[in-house]
């Protein structure tokens, strides 16, 4: 049976609706997930001025019959899609068909395909066939497009520069080789291999070959399933993050997606472990039954609802909490041999190149692909080393030494995580105790804000604040809840209040609380130029040790850095 067939006219017709094609990514999109469904083991991209030129994808995939390969040109011809549900159905990748006939449309494209059986080439210019006779291929297909938009000036004009085509194919590249590990990628522009990934079905490979060793040694595995989902894959730890979400990679069956929800809920697994601004690298894979999952698939993007996704987010908060919160996560501050271009966010901006570090940690991680050595996980529950105190400086950090490293604490951000896991449980107990205020407290307020108060005076109500309005700008309080301290009782309800007032249109009770223990907290911190005697340092680094997570302040800054000793005595060459 031939592969391609006609689809259905309203098919056709609901694809052709929002189908543009007017970059090179998403002609490189359509070649590639062609090779994919063909069965490909290998696929190369191959670029002349990052796919302007030129853009050829060579595949070892199962190849097309003669018929096929010239029904493939044709409008409204598909090979996967045949009726209307299929459209749904996130078990199909991507769009054969309907896309080659709108790029054969806009360039030169010489089609070379064998199935095993018969070997076919196609030269078509300007969507008219010119040829096809039959060729010399081995099994696969190669496809090379050329002058990509020749005929068509005014779409020219979309195409964004050099640069920015081809940045755009490396993002896109990274990605669909981050969800096929089993399959071997390469993509070279100009000669310069810029992504050569092996094909091992080794997710941490793929991960290193794109980001490089540095940020490898610090994913950790993620694994978790409930009745509906499976999630697996490989966050960063919290010290590695991003501007933007572009590297939060997910994947729903075989799958990537682009997902604000999701995006939304990897975001909270991290919060306060690091600044809610940030983001981190993730690559997650989530699989699950396709009739859970509602999908609606434009040619250009695709929209996906989960069923149960309260539970799905539990699931991926509890995991990704888990594999980080087991983690010792002190960064390590390192000098390196040579300045490297990393591939951070820089790496889209300003180059292309990425160098690896020292090869015998490249080959250790080859070798036997784990990252678990490189990762410390926290044993016995201690997630603190025992610290000696030596002194403060700049007012600000504590100097600490053990026989591992030189350590450096933040005194205000310390504090301040204390304070804040102190509040976050006080603030939930039901049992709170109510203080009776001798003198009751009085706040005058500017009248609109008297207005925000008074509409939402249940909330302090429920806190344990007994508030009275007071005249037509000012209230009255007469009790507040045991944990705010009295001679602090007027400076945190006037916090309370300020916080009311400032979200008083999104309010959520469980982030207000949130965002109370961590203004509380900063409040009640040590400012910096505040010297601490020893003693006070002791007890500091005690009640961090006690901490859940005594690396992070509320905000997510980090409260403690270390020096090794091993890498103090690289810096002063005592070791080499
Ligand atoms: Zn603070
Ligand atoms: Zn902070």
């Amino acid at each position: 049976m031939n592969k391609i067939r006609v689809m259905s006219e309203l098919l056709a017709n609901k694809i052709a609706a929002g189908e543009v094609v007017e970059k090179c990514v998403s002609v490189v999109k359509e070649l590639v997930e062609n090779s994919i469904d063909a069965s490909s083991k290998q696929i190369i991209i191959r670029l002349k001025e990052s796919g302007l030129r030129e853009i050829k994808v060579i595949d070892d995939g199962s190849g097309m019959s003669k018929n096929d390969a010239s029904l493939a040109f044709e409008r409204h011809a598909t090979s996967k899609l045949i009726t209307d549900d299929d459209l749904f159905s996130i078990k199909t990748l991507g769009f054969r068909g309907e896309a080659l006939p709108s790029i054969a449309s806009v360039s030169e494209v010489v089609l070379k395909t064998c199935n095993g059986k018969e070997s076919t080439l196609v030269h078509i210019k300007g969507g008219k066939v010119i040829e096809t006779i039959s060729s010399d291929e081995k099994k696969g297909t190669i496809i090379t497009i050329t002058n990509l938009f020749y005929n068509t000036p005014a779409r020219l004009k979309h195409l964004s520069s050099v640069y920015n085509e081809l940045a755009s194919i490396i993002s896109y590249v990274n990605k669909i080789a981050l969800s096929y590990p089993n399959i071997k990628f390469r993509l070279i522009n100009d000669e310069k291999e810029m992504i050569n990934t092996d094909g091992s079905d080794n997710l941490l490979k793929v991960i290193k070959k794109i980001y490089g060793l540095d940020i490898t040694k610090k994913m950790v595995e993620i694994n978790g399933f409930n009745d509906d989902y499976n999630v697996w894959g490989y966050v960063s730890l919290p010290e590695v993050t991003r501007s933007n979400r572009s590297h939060i990679i997910t994947i729903v069956n075989g799958r990537v997606v682009r997902n604000n929800e999701l995006n939304k809920v990897i975001n909270e697994a991290y919060h306060t472990y690091k600044e809610d601004s940030r983001y981190p690298i993730v690559v997650l894979k989530i699989d699950t039954d396709p009739t859970i999952i509602d999908v609606n698939i434009h040619p250009s993007k695709m929209d996906i609802k989960f069923g149960n996704f309260d539970e799905l987010k539990t699931l991926i908060i509890k995991v990704i909490r888990k594999a980080i919160s087991n983690k010792v996560l002190i960064p390590k501050i390192e000098i390196k041999k040579e300045i490297e271009l990393k591939t951070d966010d820089t790496f889209y901006n300003n180059s292309f190149v990425v160098k690896e570090e020292s090869i015998g940690y490249q080959m250790k991680l080859d070798d036997n692909i784990s990252n678990n050595d490189y990762v410390e996980a926290i044993k016995d529950n201690v997630k603190l080393p025992t610290l000696f105190p030596v002194g403060v400086v700049f007012g600000t950090y504590i100097v600490c030494q053990n026989e591992k490293g030189l350590y450096l604490i933040d005194q205000h951000a310390a504090k301040e995580r204390i304070n804040y896991e102190y509040y976050s449980k006080v603030m939930y107990d039901n049992n709170n105790n109510i203080s009776t205020l001798i003198v009751p407290i009085n706040i005058e307020l500017p009248k609109n804000e008297c207005l925000i108060i008074k509409k939402n005076i249940n909330i302090l109500n429920n806190m344990g604040i007994a508030i009275e309005e007071f005249g037509t700008t000012s209230f009255i309080i007469k009790e507040h809840p045991a944990w705010i301290r009295s001679d602090e009782a007027e400076d945190v309800i006037r916090k309370i209040l300020d916080l009311i007032i400032r979200y008083e249109n999104n309010f959520d009770v469980k982030r207000f609380n949130d965002r109370l223990a961590m203004t509380i907290s900063c409040k009640k911190s040590k400012k910096a130029n505040e010297y601490s005697s020893i003693s006070e340092m002791e007890s500091l680094i005690a009640d961090l040790q006690l901490c859940d997570n005594p690396y992070h302040c509320p905000h997510g800054r980090p409260t403690i850095i270390t020096f090794t000793k091993y890498e103090l005595e690289k810096m002063f060459k005592r070791s080499i």
